[in-house]
């Protein structure tokens, strides 16, 4: 993705919801997918090709950032990204189980891995609610979706298990320690909200870097956002001067 690409991408998505920012990012990054197709990749393969943009992008480590839950002390966590990953490149998409049959009190459940349609139709719900949705949007018994208002909650549990064992990528965890108090904890890793949050610190120092050099030398934006950065940070350091 070039610079223009990106501010388009932040552009469209700055007064959107998460999961839609998430599909703006990627119709952007791999334009060989279709609309549709983005739509439909898992939740787990959408994070997976996020984190592999985020390695890409700004660099092979990230750094989270946590909060103690016994001393409140403030912790940073750096990791590779490459051990967050599983399922990051556009090959290994279709090589993953997707379904899955469960049996339970007699009645065959196949149950698939959800995806940002799923997500989409879930929108503005309740937490419980929406996880209602999206399990009857999954699991069909039949051929027919179910309805898991009517289902018993070891059956709604053991199907959002296999759910998320159909789809691992989708949950990602880091390991945190405090070297304040020595606890130990996991952290849950929002791809989604973290590559929004490195992408809206990029735009707004690069719009500004924009401004500098057009206030410079009468460039357009287009101009200086098609000199590569390490030009870019050359002029802007004469400017400075
Ligand atoms: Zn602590």
């Amino acid at each position: 993705m070039t610079a223009s690409d990106f501010l388009n991408v932040w552009e469209e998505g700055l007064d959107r919801l998460p999961y839609e920012r998430a599909l703006a990012i990627l119709e952007s990054a791999c334009p060989e997918l279709s609309r549709e197709q983005v739509r439909e990749l898992s939740i787990g393969q959408r994070d997976g090709l996020l984190l592999a943009l985020q390695a890409s992008t700004f660099g092979p480590e990230l750094t989270a950032l946590s909060t103690c839950p016994r001393c409140r002390t403030a912790v940073e966590v750096a990791v590779e990204v490459a051990q967050l990953k599983q399922a990051a490149t556009l090959s290994s998409l279709s090589g993953t189980e997707s379904t899955a049959i469960i049996v339970r009190d007699g009645r065959e459940f196949q149950v698939r891995r959800p995806n940002s349609s799923d997500l989409a139709a879930a929108d503005g719900m309740e937490p419980e609610q929406a996880a209602s949705k999206i399990l009857a949007r999954c699991v069909t018994s039949e051929g027919v979706r179910v309805d898991a208002t009517k289902l018993s909650a070891e059956t709604v549990e053991q199907l959002t298990e296999k759910m998320a064992a159909l789809d691992p990528q989708a949950e990602c965890v880091l390991e945190v320690a405090c070297a304040a108090c020595e606890s130990s904890w996991l952290e849950r890793l929002d791809i989604v909200a973290f590559l929004w949050s490195e992408l809206d610190a990029w735009a707004k120092r690069t719009l500004r870097e924009v401004h500098a050099l057009a206030s410079a030398y009468g460039w357009t934006e287009t101009e200086v956002l098609s000199l590569s950065a390490s030009r870019r940070q050359v002029y802007l350091a004469m400017v400075n001067t």
